[in-house]
């Protein structure tokens, strides 16, 4: 049987169909997946109203990574929910209670005025209203069961929900950006590598693990509903051969500095523009504002993974 999902399209940063957060319903209960931030959470509530359910009924607030954009209006929602619990990876839920230094790791990738303008506050969430998910552990809303699964790779504190009885995974950034305005000339798909722990190889395994469920859906947070699942993990695997390709490349090479950020910001930009121009979308100025961000992002992403790797190393 396959339970209607409400997507809600939370115009993040005032833009139309890059990020959405999922409803749930069944029996009477509901859940949320993803929260976004906290401008979303009228919009979050307005669409509860919408379907005829109250704030009492909702059981489950599910979050698949601590990431601004899907946990931090976590905090704000759950106030208006008496009877929530979140759910989330247990590296992600220490920061869900004490988001300071999400907050302190935010403002170095954005800035403080940005970050103010796209994420406002971030409100704690009491530790007795947040539940860390061991790998593989299930919930029951009402009677349906979602299973939660650890898949690293965009980022090691990242879950997805799977949802059997819905032939459904909710994918949020482990099974790539899947832009609706880019779907007209079949499936374009690509991985988010954004700072600060991204790993080719985790990703890699993620994606075949989530391809590995065989459900006929994937909902991931970037966004809507996706049937072709196949056709997503196949254009994923192919992209994080390469970028994983690139970061082992720079660091054996020694490339450092601003070269290593150039370097993968030109990178970056040409495998998205490449995506977009075997699409038809080469010329086309919506579709490359749509990638603009996620192609400087993720080329920070990677640049950070070099850096982290070398690090590591001493
Ligand atoms: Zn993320």
């Amino acid at each position: 049987m396959t339970a209607p999902v409400v997507t809600i399209d939370t115009e993040y940063t005032g833009e139309h169909g890059v990020a959405a957060c999922y409803l749930i319903e069944d029996g009477g209960r509901a859940a949320f997946v993803e929260t976004n931030t906290v401008r979303a959470v009228p919009r979050l509530l307005g669409a509860l109203a919408e379907t005829g359910l109250t704030p009492e009924q909702v059981d489950l607030v599910l979050v698949t990574h601590a990431h601004l954009d899907h946990a931090g209006g976590a905090g704000e929602l759950v106030r208006h929910l008496p009877n929530a619990v979140v759910m989330t990876h247990p590296k992600a839920a220490p920061h869900l209670i004490d988001p300071s230094r999400i907050r302190a790791g935010a403002t170095e990738v954005y800035g403080e005025a940005r970050f103010a303008e796209l994420y406002g506050e971030l409100v704690p969430i009491p530790a007795e209203r947040v539940r860390s998910m061991a790998d593989g552990e299930e919930v029951r809303l009402a009677d349906r069961p979602l299973r939660f699964l650890h898949t690293r790779g965009h980022a090691n504190h990242h879950l997805v929900v799977h949802d059997p009885l819905g032939d459904a995974v909710f994918t949020g950034d482990a099974f790539g950006i899947v832009y609706p305005y880019l779907q007209r000339n079949g499936t374009l798909a690509f991985p988010s590598t954004t700072p600060t722990d991204f790993d080719a190889d985790a990703a890699l395994a993620s994606v075949d693990r989530i391809a590995a469920l065989g459900t006929a859906r994937v909902f991931p947070t970037h966004m809507a509903e996706q049937r072709d699942v196949a056709g997503i993990a196949d254009a994923l695997r192919r992209q994080l051969r390469v970028l994983g390709e690139a970061v082992d490349r720079a660091d054996r090479e020694g490339i450092d500095g601003d070269a290593l950020d150039a370097f993968f910001g030109r990178l970056c930009a040409e495998v998205l523009d490449a995506e977009l121009a075997s699409h038809g979308f080469g010329d086309d100025p919506v579709a490359r504002k749509l990638v603009a961000l996620d192609a400087e992002l993720n080329g920070q992403g990677l640049a950070f993974a070099v850096r982290k790797r070398r690090f590591k190393r001493g």
